[in-house]
This record gives C-alpha cells, structure tokens and sequence, in this order.
C-alpha cells in the first residue's frame, strides 16, 4: 500500500459530504458530494470502496444517471475495465434513443439513453451519487429491462434510507449498495 492508498482508506467520507439546507428548494437538506471529489484522498477512498463492492460482480458495462453518476460510474467504469453508457435528461443525446417516463412527487420526468449501446442479457452495474425515493434508479434500471439487460447492482455513494429507495429497489428485486447513510431527509 502507498502513502497516497494509505490515506485514502482511513478518510472520513461521510465529514467530506457538504449539506446545503434548502437547496433547491425549501425543505431539501441537499447533499453535495463536490467537496468529497474535490479531495484527493476523499474521491479515491469512495472510488476504492464503490469498486471493492462492484469488482467481484464482473459487470459487463456501467450505466450512470445524470449527472453525478456520470462522474462516479465513468470512475468506476475504467477501475473495472468496463465500457459506460450514459443515461441522460431528455433531449441531450444527439442519436436515436431509447426512452422511459416516470412519475415525480409534482409531475413526471423522462429519461433516455442511445438506442444499440445495451447488449441483450448484458450485467450491468448502475451508479448514482445518491439515492432517495429510489425513483429516478428504478426508472434507469426499467430501461434497462425494457433492453433485456440485468441491473446487477444499484450502487450509489449516499443512501438517505428514510426516504424508502434502498426498500423500494429490493422490493423490485433490484439489489442495492451504497458507501455512506444520512438519516432522515
Ligand atoms: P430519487 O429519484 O428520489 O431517488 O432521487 C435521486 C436523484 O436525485 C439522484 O440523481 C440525486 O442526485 C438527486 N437527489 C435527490 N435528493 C437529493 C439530496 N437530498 N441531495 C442531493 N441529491 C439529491
């Protein structure tokens, strides 16, 4: 183990994690992981673990949520030796897409992702930086079935349990993993 590896292991991730209250809007104790990828020792300790968790599963490809997931799954993707595919807001993506609607508290959202990127059957891990209700996870990985691909692993960096995702997600059948917990909302 290096100096560098060293430190990594023993950072205090979670102390890293920056709580802004009311952002974006009031009520929301917003959980902003910049500060933790903005630390050398901090970014490559998440990394080490999200990857310790994801390597035995031998993965075919990630698949990361806009747009934090990018940042993590791209990170992962390359420590594993796998390809990335994005899945993106609407109307981001130049080619022809797949897509999936699904229902927020106020309204609904749309995500897609490049049509042809999914093999059938593929084992795909998919990462996000944090997950709540577990809607915007559920909808990537029903995108995912719709291509006849396996989500593997749901695997973010911070669970808020109390909001019910982790629970809705196994429920569904989707196995979940995440590196740090924040109780309550
Ligand atoms: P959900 O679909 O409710 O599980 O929300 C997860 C998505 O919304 C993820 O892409 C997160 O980046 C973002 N998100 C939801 N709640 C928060 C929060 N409290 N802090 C930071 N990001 C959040």
């Amino acid at each position: 183990m290096t100096m560098a590896e060293g430190a990594a292991s023993s950072v205090d991730l979670k102390s890293l994690v920056r709580t802004i209250p009311d952002f974006p809007k009031l009520g929301i104790a917003f959980r902003d992981i910049t500060t933790l990828l903005a630390d050398r020792d901090g970014f490559r300790g998440l990394l080490d673990q999200m990857v310790d968790v994801a390597r035995p599963l031998d993965v075919d490809l990630v698949v990361g949520i806009e747009a934090r997931g990018f940042i993590l799954g791209a990170a992962v993707a390359a420590e594993l030796g796998t390809g990335f595919v994005p899945v993106r807001k609407p109307g981001k993506l130049p080619g022809p897409t797949v897509s999936v609607d699904y229902v927020l508290e106020y309204g609904s959202d749309r995500l897609e992702m490049h049509e042809g990127q999914i093999r059938p059957n593929a084992r795909v891990l998919l990462v996000d930086d944090l997950i709540a209700t577990g809607g915007t996870a559920l909808a990537a990985a029903q995108l995912l079935r719709e291509q006849g691909a396996h989500t593997t692993l749901a695997l973010f960096a911070i669970d808020l349990p109390d909001l019910g995702g982790t629970a809705t997600l196994k429920r569904q059948g989707i196995p979940v993993h995440s590196i740090i917990t924040f109780d309550g909302h």
